[in-house]
């Protein structure tokens, strides 16, 4: 593939439209957009190791998975008994709904400590080299595959959906959820949403048009907003944590000079809970203020939320696509 291809229609693309320099790791990025198909994409695209996500990725206790729409979306989709395979499984929270509802499953993840979790907890899921991973899988093994928030983060996201296609039965499901290029950004981009922890930024046409060059036929995609409490987290997070993690880096002088191992400069807050203490005294301190501050914000949220739902197309923060195998 030539350099500068975008990754999902290998078309020569790419406008530099940003650039973007991690903190954590000190490396500098691209972000071109397809002229072809609209997808956002990072250069380089290295997978970054368990170290890096370490540093600047929070251990965030997960939604109930009653609560989380994403799968409730899937198990409204797939007819039951569909057994599928869930890429990025984590500690197994879909796995376990999906079973309860009558579709087993498989679980990957590419974090051994979350695996293991999902193993003592009576899954089926496991970590261990990608390759080897669907060396290790019958073709045709699974009715659907599933990708929560996981596209984003692959280097190559051709790759990973040609793999997968093959332990698809014929007619079997694909279902991906990735953030939606389309949403609002009141007071800018979130912190997490930048290489190397996203690599590529879909719009609803991007992935359909990707998805029909792998080889599926999309049967829908929503993006619609369905509550304001995204919203009033992203407020929080840039008119509340932000600053107070500033102020306290402050305070604490972290002007001494640093060691050569050490990062440029602290990871970013990249997600609500990015904030959260971690000893005792701090987090009932973070706690308190973090809900005042999400109090505050919440009139202000629901007001921009309902703006949004009647002024905008596809005003919600993730995109859902349900495709479907060819032949
Ligand atoms: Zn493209």
């Amino acid at each position: 593939m030539p350099e500068n291809a975008c990754p999902a229609c290998r078309g020569r693309a790419g406008k530099e439209v940003e650039r973007h320099r991690d903190p954590v790791s000190a490396t500098d990025y691209a972000l071109r957009r397809c002229a072809a198909c609209g997808l956002v994409f990072a250069q380089p695209r290295v997978s970054v190791g368990a170290a890096w996500y370490a540093a600047a990725v929070p251990d965030e206790t997960p939604l109930p998975p009653e609560r989380d729409w994403r799968f409730r979306a899937f198990l409204a989709d797939a007819p039951a008994g569909t057994r599928v395979l869930d890429v990025g499984c984590g500690e197994g929270q879909f796995l376990r709904l999906a079973r309860e509802r009558g579709c087993p499953g498989v679980g990957f993840d590419w974090d051994e400590r979350r695996t293991a979790r999902a193993r003592a907890a009576g899954l089926d899921a496991c970590t261990r080299d990608w390759e080897a991973f669907l060396a290790s899988r019958r073709d045709g093994e699974f009715g659907a595959a599933c990708l929560f928030d996981v596209l984003e983060h692959a280097p190559e996201p051709a790759a990973l959906i040609g793999g997968l296609r093959r332990l698809l039965e014929p007619g079997g499901l694909l279902a991906i959820t990735v953030p939606n290029e389309s949403r609002p950004l009141p007071l800018g981009r979130e912190a997490y949403d930048y290489p190397p922890h996203h690599f590529t930024r879909w719009t609803r046409s991007a992935m359909k048009s990707f998805l029909e060059r792998e080889g599926f036929r999309v049967l829908r995609q929503d993006a619609a907003m369905r509550e304001s409490f995204y919203l009033r987290d992203v407020l929080a997070a840039k008119l509340a944590f932000e600053p107070a993690a500033r102020l306290a880096r402050r305070l604490r002088g972290d002007s001494r000079p640093r060691a050569a191992s050490e990062p440029a400069q602290a990871p970013p807050p990249l997600s609500r809970d990015a904030a959260r203490a971690r000893s005792g005294a701090r987090a009932a301190l973070f706690a308190v203020y973090s809900a005042a501050a999400k109090t505050a914000l919440w009139p202000v949220a629901a007001g921009l939320g309902a703006w949004y739902r009647a002024a905008r197309l596809d005003p919600g923060h993730c995109l859902y696509t349900l495709a479907q195998k060819n032949g």
